[in-house]
C-alpha cells in the first residue's frame, strides 16, 4: 500500500525510542534487552497475531500475507494495537521463531507460536469484572482484577450491586460497610501491582445515581490531591436515562435512593445530587457521568448481557466478564496523502484496505489472546468485541488547517468517524463470511437491521448524507446475515501509543504545543522528554527563531504571542484555548458514529465557576453522549503535562 511504504521508512523519534526502551522492548529474566529496534517489535507483534490464522487455513502463503500486512501497518505506525499487545505478544516464547525471515517461516512455526502461548500473552486493555453482594464474591473479584491488572489490563466494576452502608447482614447480624469501603480494598490491591512490569494499574468504579450511598461515592475522591485518595480509580455516576434525569432537575423533583437488598430508603432533591457532583467535579474532575442506558441502546446484545460498567478511561462499555482489545489508526499520517472523510475520494479503497487489515488484526487478537479467566474467554469469544479507533486527530486538523473548535472541523470529524465505522463494519461482515458470525449473532439485534450508533442528521452535510445512506444499506442488508464482531469501534486515549507513533493522542486537541514531559524510568530517575509540535515548526518555517521557540516552550500555547499571525493562531489551538462547549460538540459528533465509546475530556479553564461546570453537565444530558468527564485546569496537583513555565 502506497501510503504505508512512505511511513515505513520513517524511524520513531528519540522520545518514542526512550519510551520503547523503558516499557516495550522485551527483556530476559535478568533484565537484559532482547530487542533494540522498532522493527523487531513490529515483527514480533505481527507474527504472534498472524499465528492465529492457523485456526482458519493451512495455506502458509495466506498466513504470511496476513503477517506482512500486519507488519506494514505496525512498522509504519499507521496502526498500533493497545499497549498490552505491544508488550505481551511473543513474550516468553522461543526468540528464534521471531528472528526468522518471513520467507523461511513454516506452517509448523506458526503452529508452534500459537501452541506455546502462556498466561504472559494477555493482549487486551479493557475488562469489566462483576461482583455479587457477598464477601466471598467481592474478594473473588479482587483476585480476578489483580490477575488482569498484573498483565496490563484496565478493569471497571459496577459497585451498585453492593448493599448500602449500615444495611443488615443476615449471616452475622452485623451491618454492611458499604461499597465505598470495598473500593478501598480494590484500590490497595491495585497499588501493589505494576502492570506488565511497566505502568500503574487503572480502574473504573461505577455507582447508580439512586444508590443510597451515592453521596459517599461522589465525595469519595473529594480530598484527592492526585496521589492519595482512591488514586487507582476513576469514578462515574451512572444515570441510566439522562433525559428523564434532566426533566427531574427542571421540575426540582424528588429522587428516592434505595437498594433491593436493603431496607434503607432516602428521599432527596435531584438537584442536590447534581449540585454535589458538579461541585466535586469542579474541585477534582471526579465524578464523571456515565449513561449506561444509552450504551445499552446501541449495544446489539443488551437484551441478554447488558453492559454494566466501562474500562478505566470510559471508552469501552462491557458486560460482566467482557473484554476488548483496542487498536488505533493515526489519521495525522494519512491526511497528508488521503482525502479522509470524502466518500468520493479516489483513494478511498486504500483507506478501506487499511481498515480491513486493522479489523482482521484485532479479530485475530481474540484468538491469539490468553484470557486471565475462563468466564472472560467465553464471552469474549461469543461476542468478539474489538475496538478500532483513531489517534492523531488534532495533528490531522493542523495539517488540514481546520481549527478544532470550528463547524468545518466538526464536519470533518463526523465524516471521518462515519467512514471509519462504515469500513470497520464492512470488514467485520467480510470476515464473518470467511470465518463465521460471532456465536451470539442470531440472538443479537443485528438480524433485525439494527444500527449500532445514532448518526447525525442527513441535512447537515452532503457527504454525511452519503455516509448515512451507505451505513443504512449495510445494516439493513448484509449485516442482517453476517457480523463477526458485536462491536467494532472504540476511541482510546492512546496515552502511550500516540507517543510511540509521534502523533497527538486519540481525538483530543493537543494539550500544549510544546512541553517537557517527565518520565520516571525503571531506576526511578525522572527523564525529561522535551517536545515542540512538528507541524507548527514546519508552518512557521524559517521565521522560527530561537527566541520564538523559547517563548512557545515557555507558554505552551501561541495565542498570546504577538509576532505569530492570526491565521496561524486560529488553527494551532490547544485544549485550553478551546471553549468547553466546543470540546463537548466534538465528542457529540464523533460519538454519533461509534458503537462503543470514546475517551474525551472536556477541558475547562482554571477560572471556570461551579455554574460553568454545571452548564456543561446539563448540556451533556441533552446531547447524544454516552458519558462525560471534565477537567478544570490546575484542579489536581499532579497534572500529567505542564508547560515549562509551570514546572
Ligand atoms: N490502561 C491501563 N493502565 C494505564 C493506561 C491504560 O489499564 O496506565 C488501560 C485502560 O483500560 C485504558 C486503556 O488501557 O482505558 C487504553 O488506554 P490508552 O489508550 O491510554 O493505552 P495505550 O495503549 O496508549 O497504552
Amino acid at each position: 500500500m502506497r501510503v504505508l511504504n512512505k511511513w515505513i521508512q520513517k524511524e520513531p523519534s528519540k522520545n518514542a525510542i526512550t519510551i520503547l526502551k523503558d516499557r516495550y522492548f522485551l527483556k530476559d529474566g535478568e533484565g537484559n534487552y532482547l530487542e533494540s529496534t522498532w522493527d523487531e517489535v513490529a515483527k514480533r507483534i505481527a507474527r504472534h497475531v498472524a499465528a492465529a490464522e492457523v485456526n482458519y487455513t493451512n495455506d502458509i502463503e495466506e498466513i504470511k500475507n496476513a503477517e506482512e500486512h500486519f507488519y506494514q501497518l505496525i512498522k509504519s505506525r499507521i496502526f498500533l494495537p493497545n499497549s498490552p499487545t505491544i508488550f505481551n505478544a511473543g513474550k516468553t516464547m522461543d526468540r528464534q521463531l521471531f528472528k526468522k525471515d518471513i520467507e523461511e517461516t513454516t506452517l509448523e512455526d506458526y503452529k508452534t507460536i500459537f501452541d506455546s502461548r502462556t498466561k504472559h500473552n494477555m493482549l487486551s486493555a479493557c475488562f469489566v469484572i462483576p461482583m455479587d453482594d457477598s464477601m466471598s464474591a467481592i474478594f473473588d473479584a479482587v483476585k480476578n482484577a489483580a490477575l488482569i491488572m498484573k498483565y496490563g489490563g484496565g478493569v471497571g466494576y459496577d459497585f451498585s450491586v453492593l448493599r448500602p452502608k449500615g444495611s443488615s447482614i443476615a449471616g452475622t447480624g452485623g451491618k454492611s460497610s458499604g461499597p465505598i469501603s470495598f473500593m478501598h480494598v480494590f484500590n490497595t490491591a491495585a497499588s501493589t501491582i505494576e502492570q506488565g512490569g511497566a505502568r500503574r494499574a487503572a480502574q473504573m468504579a461505577v455507582l447508580r445515581y439512586d444508590h443510597p450511598d451515592v453521596f459517599d461515592f461522589i465525595n469519595s475522591k473529594k480530598d484527592n490531591k492526585g496521589n492519595n485518595v482512591l488514586n487507582y480509580f476513576n469514578i462515574s455516576v451512572n444515570i441510566d436515562n439522562p433525559k428523564e434525569f434532566k426533566k427531574m432537575l427542571e421540575e426540582d423533583g424528588d429522587l428516592t435512593l434505595e437498594h433491593p437488598a436493603s431496607s434503607i430508603r432516602k428521599t432527596i432533591k435531584a438537584n442536590d445530587l447534581m449540585n454535589k457532583m458538579v461541585e466535586n467535579a469542579w474541585k477534582t474532575g471526579d465524578p464523571g457521568m456515565l449513561f449506561l442506558g444509552r450504551h445499552n441502546q446501541y449495544y446489539a446484545m443488551s437484551e441478554h448481557t447488558p453492559v454494566t460498567a466501562t474500562n478505566p478511561c470510559g471508552e469501552e462499555p462491557l458486560p460482566p466478564f467482557g473484554s476488548c482489545n483496542l487498536g488505533s489508526i493515526d489519521v495525522a499520517k494519512l491526511v497528508e496523502d488521503m482525502d479522509l472523510g470524502n466518500p468520493n475520494s479516489p483513494d478511498i479503497s486504500e483507506f478501506q484496505e487499511i481498515v480491513y487489515w486493522a479489523v482482521r488484526f484485532l479479530d485475530d487478537v481474540i484468538e491469539s489472546n490468553i484470557y486471565p479467566l475462563k468466564e472472560i474467554e467465553e464471552i469474549s469469544k461469543k461476542q468478539r468485541f474489538i475496538g478500532l479507533g483513531m489517534m492523531g486527530l488534532a495533528d490531522a486538523l493542523y495539517k488540514k488547517e481546520l481549527p478544532y473548535n470550528s463547524e468545518q472541523a466538526r464536519k470533518f470529524m463526523a465524516k471521518l468517524t462515519a467512514e471509519l465505522a462504515y469500513f470497520s463494519h464492512v470488514a467485520s461482515t467480510e470476515l464473518a463470511k470467511e470465518r463465521g458470525n460471532f456465536p451470539d449473532f442470531q440472538r443479537s439485534k443485528y438480524p433485525n437491521g439494527f444500527i449500532p450508533f445514532p448518526m447525525l442528521d442527513d441535512e447537515i452535510d452532503e457527504d454525511i448524507k452519503v455516509w448515512n445512506e451507505k451505513i443504512r444499506q449495510h445494516f439493513q442488508g448484509e449485516a442482517t446475515k453476517y457480523k463477526r464482531n458485536v462491536q467494532t469501534n472504540t476511541i482510546a486515549p492512546t496515552g502511550s501509543i500516540s507517543n510511540l507513533a509521534d502523533t497527538s493522542s486519540g481525538i483530543e486537541p493537543n494539550f500544549l504545543l510544546s512541553y517537557v514531559r517527565y518520565m520516571t524510568n525503571k531506576e526511578g530517575d525522572r527523564v525529561p522528554l522535551s517536545y515542540i509540535n512538528p507541524i507548527l515548526m514546519e508552518k512557521i518555517g524559517t521565521n522560527m527563531t530561537e527566541e520564538l521557540k523559547a517563548e512557545i516552550i515557555e507558554k505552551g500555547s501561541i495565542q498570546n504571542i504577538d509576532s505569530i499571525p492570526n491565521e496561524i493562531k486560529k488553527i494551532f489551538v490547544t485544549s485550553m484555548d478551546i471553549p468547553p462547549k466546543d470540546h463537548l460538540l466534538a465528542q457529540h459528533v464523533i460519538q454519533s458514529y461509534l458503537d462503543a465509546s470514546c475517551s474525551k475530556t472536556i477541558n475547562m479553564p482554571k477560572s471556570s465557576t461551579i455554574e460553568d461546570v454545571k452548564a456543561i453537565y446539563l448540556q451533556a444530558l441533552e446531547l447524544n453522549l454516552k458519558g462525560l468527564t471534565i477537567y478544570r485546569d490546575g484542579s489536581l496537583e499532579t497534572q500529567v503535562l505542564t508547560s515549562s513555565s509551570q514546572e
